[in-house]
């Protein structure tokens, strides 16, 4: 636990026993901290139960040499900048200090390393009963801020091989902690691609499985992508576009950003394939749609750039034409002649990367929230649960929902939401408060 960490959240160390609270969020990541400043401001009594440190999954949760996609002036939330230039790109340690900072600022109640073991709904009498690691407490509203990443997810087609040493990329850090020899790196989503380049750059020889990704340029016309996603609404997008649900975006903030073209990487020395499909006899197949994927990738890279090319013309802006980068790399041995099946001993491969994403997980939320898939039904983050909410997930209320500056819009709807519920539940007819100013009574559901 670092200094910043214990220093500010242990006056609230009250014992959790017994304790009875408005509103509990549960983890205390970016969403946490967001949803603890807008309940604050609102005046809701809450507290906040994270089972490790702040913004955990910052600093253990993601590789070492991880700097934030996004450049500092849009990755961030409205009230704070981070203390390096607006166009960088911040390293993971700076984010999770930054979120300790905010915390700080208001003096968030977040309590460290307590976790929450199970929320069930109380009967006959408002609230839910919470499980914690540190005891029992009782709140009327729960907010879950657990994360859009929960559960590392590794497709049941890795092989039982024990002789090839298999990670998630949330428990990749460096390359020295890979073996001797070549890795597969399954996923080209902005962690595989990243953890891949990294790879080669300390002089492994990289196998790079590519599925179906966006690759937004990383500037254009000198605007960074993000500029652009945000002047042309895509990251208020309400809806994710049918048949587009697993299509991964490929960005780095790595070297001061740099756009992902897999046809540089193929050129730099890392070998290309498609979709990996199976694992058999001391083989792994891959899929024929490498040279599909890359198109499709393209066609979503050059798209960006005609939208930006037609806004600034709309709006007659006054931003450098930029020609080069509507130039393509040629085509590498592995994009022109694609590899479908690959013996691992002849290739060397000695270990594999699973940048295959995450699962969310509610095990301990046993409440009527969920779809029969265990989804979260909600709207905007107001579960179908009265009490129950939601923030960080994946298109909660958009497309920036699960980023740093999209979920503090969340969180204050949700937020909002609570103060409005407070006050339907505080609203007495003429005789109560006849009798409440004669007698003050104790409010029934609103807890301190
Ligand atoms: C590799 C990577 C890079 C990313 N880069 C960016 C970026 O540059 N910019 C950006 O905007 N977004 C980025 N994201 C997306 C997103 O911002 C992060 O995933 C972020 O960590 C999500 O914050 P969160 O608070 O919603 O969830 P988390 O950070 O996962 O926080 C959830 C917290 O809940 C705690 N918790 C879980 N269960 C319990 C429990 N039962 N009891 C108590 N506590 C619990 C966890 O310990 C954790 O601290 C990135 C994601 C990844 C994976």
């Amino acid at each position: 636990m670092t200094d910043l960490n214990r220093t500010a959240f242990q006056k609230s160390d009250r014992p959790l026993e017994n304790l009875e609270i408005d509103t509990l969020v549960v983890g205390a990541g970016q969403a946490g901290v967001a949803m603890s400043e807008h309940l604050t401001n609102q005046g809701v009594p809450h507290i906040v139960l994270e089972k490790s440190r702040i913004a955990e999954a910052w600093r253990s949760g993601r590789w070492d040499s991880l700097v934030a996609n996004g450049p500092a002036w849009h990755d961030r939330f409205p009230n704070l900048e981070f203390p390096v230039g607006p166009d960088e790109f911040p390293a993971k340690e700076q984010v999770a200090d930054y979120f300790v900072t905010y915390a700080k600022r208001f003096n968030a109640p977040i309590r460290t390393g307590v976790e929450v073991k199970k929320v069930t709904r109380n009967l006959g009498r408002p609230g839910f009963t919470v499980e914690t690691s540190e005891g029992t407490l009782q709140a009327l509203r729960v907010v879950s801020a657990t994360g859009p990443f929960q559960r590392p997810v590794i497709p049941a087609i890795a092989p039982k091989d024990a002789s090839i040493q298999q990670i998630h990329s949330a428990q990749y850090y460096n390359p020295q902690q890979l073996p001797e020899g070549a890795v597969l790196v399954v996923g080209a989503g902005s962690s595989g691609v990243q953890i891949a380049d990294e790879l080669n750059r300390a002089g492994k020889r990289v196998f790079l499985s590519v599925g179906a990704h966006d690759r937004p340029p990383r500037s254009y016309r000198n605007r960074d992508f993000v500029w652009w996603l945000g002047v042309l609404g895509l990251w208020d997008a309400e809806e994710v576009q049918p048949g587009r649900e697993h299509v991964t975006i490929a960005v780095s903030g790595a070297r001061g950003g740099e756009t992902i073209d897999f046809r540089r990487l193929a050129n730099e020395g890392i070998t290309l394939v498609g979709l990996t499909k199976a694992f058999a006899d001391g083989k792994v197949s891959f899929q024929d749609d490498l040279v599909k994927n890359l198109q499709l990738g393209d066609e979503n890279y050059l798209g960006l750039l005609d939208a930006a090319d037609a806004y600034i013309e709309r709006n007659g802006l006054d931003l450098p034409e930029e020609p080069d980068a509507r130039k393509v790399f040629p085509d590498a041995e592995c994009i022109r002649q694609p590899i479908l099946e690959l013996d691992l001993a002849a290739a060397g491969i000695t270990s594999i990367i699973w940048a295959t994403g995450y699962a969310v997980d509610f095990d301990w939320l046993q409440v009527d929230a969920f779809d029969d898939k265990g989804k979260p039904k909600h709207q905007r983050g107001v579960s179908r649960e009265p009490g129950v909410y939601f923030v960080g997930l994946p298109w909660l209320s958009r497309r920036g929902s699960s980023f740093i500056w999209g979920v503090w819009h969340d969180a204050k709807h949700v937020a909002d939401h609570i103060a409005t519920q407070r006050k339907y539940v505080e609203y007495q007819d003429a005789s109560q408060r006849e009798a409440s100013s004669q007698t003050p009574v104790q409010k029934a559901a609103s807890w301190e």
